[in-house]
């Protein structure tokens, strides 16, 4: 595989980057690119947009690369949909979003899958195509249904109706048996459903066209890809099980890498397959959003520098932004306790710290109650992991060696799958 580069894309909820990366992972390009505005009918024409996108971050790859560029792989939104004509691929619909809920599609899909699915929410792919199906009347016979990243891939390598069993788990797809289930095989749109294949396969060839007009050389594959969270998982290259990545956002989202496949729907608990392990995960409505009601950026920097983090807190807090929470506690009307607030501002952000790690090594607690890998060592993605007073904390009240994931980026991930990919294919 010499010198050869691999490209990824990932295509995000505020814009699409690229990550091109040699052999040992280290990054010889990158770049991001907003989603540009086209109206039609006076809605977003998120299809053109998101095309416009792709063409745009393979000229932003720097030409002298473009040749040794082995293999291209795509992460996108999860559950991102769009259903499109089987013999053109052009979209019949506008795109359904990531966060758009169809709930008229529920009853119907609860009433064939199997109780708790992850199908069963309104914002699933399952009933995003379910609503197409029932209200859609003359395109039914040539229609197909494709993620977001499967849809970006085919435009680069041609091949119609294949996706990735981490994109198609929220249709329904089993990535334990390798198929889809019975009880939706058996429904009059399942001739929708695309052919799955394992993250980072070679799909075929870079089309023709796409070679000639950008400089890419005759051998450069696509391979199939992932979600976006997943791919920022892969990121951090936690590849054994027992390794962990915490993201420390707006929320506070834990994956742990698994031998052993877990569900749980009261604590929307569910697993993802990553070949012949399970990438389970649990996400908390707490984390920085609660942060930052209180403190500013930089205040939260000044104000940890005088926390001692090998202290612990006696405060004993549950920050939320609003009431509910799902994960580790089960509880829609679980109320935000913040109180009392103490004199000193250190002493108020150190209690908030330490609360948010009693709740993330709750976290990794329920995922081990339920049956996974036991965590021994957690990497830090998002904006709380430049904190080094919180992950000496976090390291304290999880009992875990805590560091910053190396990267996070799920272009990076993406661009792991295309290495894997170009890898399998020279064996
Ligand atoms: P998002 O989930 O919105 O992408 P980011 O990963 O960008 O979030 O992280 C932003 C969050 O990080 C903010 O809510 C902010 O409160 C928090 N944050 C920023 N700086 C710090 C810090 N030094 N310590 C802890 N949290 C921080």
């Amino acid at each position: 595989v010499g010198d050869r580069l691999y490209l990824g894309m990932d295509f995000g909820t505020s814009g699409a980057r690229y990550a091109l990366i040699d052999k040992q992972g280290i990054i010889q390009s990158e770049g991001k690119r907003e989603y540009p505005v086209f109206m039609s009918e006076e809605k977003m024409d998120w299809a053109r947009s998101w095309r416009t996108v792709l063409f745009s971050l393979l000229e932003d790859v720097p030409v002298h690369l473009r040749p040794l560029v082995a293999s291209i792989s795509i992460d996108g939104t999860s559950a991102t949909t769009i259903i499109v004509d089987s013999n053109t691929g052009d979209p019949l619909w506008r795109p359904f979003l990531y966060n758009e809920s169809f709930p008229d599609a529920l009853p119907m899909v609860k009433s064939i899958a199997p109780a708790n699915h992850t199908v069963c929410s309104g914002s699933s792919t399952l009933c995003k195509l379910v609503s197409w199906w029932n209200i859609e009347e003359s395109n039914k016979k040539s229609a197909l249904l494709l993620h977001q990243a499967d849809w970006l891939l085919w435009l680069l390598h041609g091949k119609l109706g294949v996706s990735d069993y981490n994109n198609a788990l929220k249709v329904g797809y089993d990535p334990a048996s390798d198929s889809y289930p019975p009880w939706l095989l058996s429904q009059p749109y399942s001739q929708l459903l695309p052919s799955v294949m394992a993250p980072g396969t070679s799909i075929g060839n870079l089309k023709e066209d796409i070679k000639t007009q950008f400089g890419f050389q005759e051998d450069c594959i696509v391979c199939a890809g992932t979600t976006d969270s997943i791919a920022a998982f892969l990121a951090a290259r936690a590849t054994q099980p027992g390794k962990a990545v915490t993201s420390l956002g707006s929320t506070l989202a834990i994956k742990l890498l698994s031998t052993m496949r877990i569900e749980d729907a009261r604590f929307g608990v569910y697993s993802h397959r990553l070949d012949d392990k399970w990438l389970v995960g649990g996400a908390s409505n707490t984390g920085g959003a609660v942060l930052k009601q209180f403190f500013t950026d930089e205040q939260l920097q000044k104000l940890s520098e005088h926390i001692n983090p090998m202290k612990a807190s006696p405060l004993d807090y549950y920050p939320l932004k609003s009431v509910g929470e799902r994960f580790p506690v089960a509880d829609p009307n679980m109320v935000p306790s913040l109180h009392p607030r103490p004199e000193s501002d250190v002493e108020y952000l150190h209690g908030i710290l330490e609360s948010i790690a009693r709740i993330e090594a709750k976290g990794y607690n329920l995922l081990k109650d339920l049956g996974a890998t036991q965590a021994e060592e957690v990497f830090t993605a998002g904006g709380g992991a430049k904190n080094e007073k919180w992950t000496k904390i976090r390291e304290r009240v999880l009992g875990l060696p805590v560091s910053r994931a190396m990267q996070t980026e799920a272009a990076y991930g993406a661009a792991l799958l295309a290495l894997k990919g170009a890898q399998k294919n020279s064996y």
